[in-house]
């Protein structure tokens, strides 16, 4: 029998990664000690208190069965307490928070929600890919919002085409940025909320990185913007702020119009996260400790920016500090022919795995990111054979 694919699936751009790994795969073969500075995947565990909980709860048989469809209330007051104690913003967890299994589930969705074929989503370039794809899942179009860094990697709403913003009914936004590092000031998002009203598109922003800052920084909600809860909503996720990317729990948050059309979708489905999950995600944010880890976590991740960051500069390339995420995002250098082809040779050549930029998308290319998921002596490593590997060239 012949398998046929949906179009969907025939349109799905190739992976990524796949290219990159088949490479990374071949080399360790050869017995190279790849550095992988590729994937954004914390490498240190969750913290003890949450493993503590979760052994507890994971006992405790009435966890077994299905959890709530509307999301167990403990979790969804934890969400509106912490959003209220870091944001100053009022949830009510009945009608604004919905449970995710994870929140790239969540932006794969809402489009089902909320576009028919023909419609427009803008989406942010380079971006995370689940923005477009879930667009083209549901049969709309992405329209694509470069992000250049003459203006600081923030899209410029006033170039978007009244008949493009006419027919939009999503605006992907994503501060702190993956993958450019960069932050978005709060004028930005003011001027967000007043396109989405005048052109009445839903702004869904994506706040995957709120609690990995530096220097001082922190990272504001988009819900903290004036009018902001009527035109949209936030994603957010315990993946990067509690070293959780495996559990998958994450939540959507804001309009609760939009948040009750969501979590109807979901019921319909899938039957939510496991409540043992649910109930140690609330004691993630709850617990005292949270502060203490996610101090921790940020000066982990601050030395190895500064490692990074340093060295890069020492070799020529041009590259900001990042004062969110754990990313760093640099410009390819002179004399390749684009990011796939430094990417390449970096990996051939040193052994070290970055992310070529234009798999963000096609104004990411001349960019580079790398992930400062591994430790600071392996980022100083990697920096070494970067500079060895260049200088033969
Ligand atoms: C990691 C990440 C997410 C999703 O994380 P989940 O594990 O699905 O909660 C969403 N958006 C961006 C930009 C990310 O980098």
């Amino acid at each position: 029998m012949h398998i046929q694919p949906a179009e969907r699936i025939s349109k799905l751009p190739r992976y990524l990664f796949a290219e990159i790994d088949k490479k990374v795969r071949a080399a360790a073969e050869k017995g190279v000690d790849v550095i992988r500075l590729g994937i954004g995947d914390p490498d240190e565990p969750a913290p003890e208190y949450i493993v503590r909980r979760m052994m507890a709860e994971v006992q405790q048989p009435r966890n077994h069965t299905y959890p709530p469809d509307e999301g167990l209330p403990e979790f969804k007051q934890a969400v509106a307490d912490y959003y209220y104690r870091r944001h100053k913003v009022t949830l009510d967890p009945k009608k604004e928070v919905c449970v995710l299994l994870g929140s790239k589930e969540g932006i794969a969705h809402i489009s089902a929600c909320f576009v028919n074929p023909g419609d427009i989503n803008l989406v942010p370039d380079p971006g995370y890919p689940v923005y477009s794809i879930g667009t083209m899942f549901a049969g709309g179009e992405a329209y694509r919002m470069p992000l250049y860094k003459a203006n600081n990697f923030l899209p410029d709403l006033q170039a978007i085409a009244p008949a493009v913003a006419r027919r939009a009914k999503l605006m992907f936004l994503n501060y702190p940025n993956n993958p450019t590092g960069a932050v978005a000031p709060p004028q930005f998002f003011a001027d967000a909320v007043e396109f989405a009203d005048k052109w009445q598109i839903i702004v869904c922003h994506d706040l995957a990185y709120s609690e990995i800052a530096y220097d001082d920084y922190l990272p504001p909600s988009f819900l903290e913007t004036p009018g902001a809860k009527e035109v949209g909503i936030e994603f957010g996720s315990l993946s990067k702020t509690f070293n959780m990317t495996g559990w998958r729990i994450g939540y959507a948050v804001g309009c609760s119009a939009v948040v009750e059309v969501l979590s109807r979708y979901k019921t319909n489905i899938d039957s939510g996260t496991f409540k043992a999950i649910q109930y140690t995600g609330a004691e993630a944010f709850n617990n005292p400790a949270a502060a203490e880890f996610r101090a921790r976590m940020c000066s982990l991740y601050r030395e190895r920016r500064d490692a990074a960051v340093l060295a890069l500069r020492e070799m020529g390339f041009e590259v900001q500090t990042p004062l969110a995420t754990f990313y760093v995002w640099a410009s390819i250098p002179a004399g390749f022919a684009g990011s796939a082809e430094f990417v390449s040779f970096i990996l051939e050549e040193a052994g070290v795995v970055l992310t070529p930029g234009r798999g963000f998308g096609e104004y990411g290319e001349g960019y580079f990111r790398l992930a400062l998921t591994v430790e600071a002596t392996r980022i100083r490593e990697a920096m070494e054979r970067i500079k060895k590997a260049l200088s033969r060239r």
